[in-house]
């Protein structure tokens, strides 16, 4: 597997937000988001290789039992089920965040934690734009997701625009418990997650969905490897 970084420090977002994790990110996706923070895990070889053991190794080296693997897109890659069920081996709670675009069967991970991609994610770039409102958004891929493993669903919002799209989108997709819905600030730096907040706050209050924390951006000002 082509990994990008491994390191320690608190899982920033989602339901284990604070919660002290390794992050294991692995290399390449498809979506090229228009506001994505970790642009430099898109190639598939901006990285180096490793194999399924050795990152077991390296995850070891720190006394934590949380394991996040992360991208780029983790559900693209064809070792993903080995990863995981090594680090299950290893006594390890695995979290897979994933854009929802890919679906693998018999994972024993522990949380799959989803982030559907809204029309506020499409690049500015025609090629890229045609390539992702063509990949972004899979309900099939979702619903199977969620009927087979544990999960939360994260949205990411631009602005209050956005939330008639989030409901739209779990109508559709049919049967969601709203209590592991959360929606979070799309912000690049401190300053504007603050700004944000108390509007995506409000929000959460009006629709009864979780506001969703980014630690990393809070505490660290998205600072690569936090
Ligand atoms: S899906 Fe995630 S990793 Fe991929 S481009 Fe979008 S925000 Fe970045």
């Amino acid at each position: 597997m082509i990994v990008n970084e491994i390191f320690y420090s608190l899982q920033g977002e989602g339901f284990l937000a604070g919660v002290p994790s390794v992050f294991v990110r692995l290399t390449g996706c498809p979506l090229r988001c228009r506001w994505c923070d970790t642009k430099y895990a898109w190639p598939k070889q901006a990285g180096r290789q490793y194999s399924v053991t050795e990152i077991v190794e390296q995850v070891q080296q720190w006394p934590c039992r949380f394991v996040v693997i992360t991208g780029g897109e983790p559900m693209i890659n064809s070792d993903l089920p080995q990863l995981v069920r090594q680090l299950k081996a290893a006594g390890k709670h695995v979290t897979i965040e994933t854009a929802g675009i890919a679906y693998t069967p018999d994972m024993p991970c522990d949380l799959m934690s989803i982030s559907p991609k809204l029309s506020n994610s499409v690049p500015d770039d025609a090629k890229s734009a045609a390539m992702h409102e063509a990949a972004r958004l899979d309900l099939a891929v979702l619903r199977e997701l969620i009927d087979n493993y544990d999960y939360q669903l994260k949205f990411v919002l631009d602005s209050q625009a956005d939330l008639p799209e989030i409901e739209t989108t779990i109508e559709k997709l049919g049967n969601v418990d709203r209590d592991k819905v959360m929606l979070m600030p799309q912000a690049a730096t401190r300053d504007e997650l603050l700004a944000k907040s108390p509007i995506v706050a409000d929000m959460c209050k009006q629709a009864g969905f979780a506001f969703g924390q980014r630690l990393q951006v809070l505490l660290w000002n998205n600072q690569r490897g936090t």
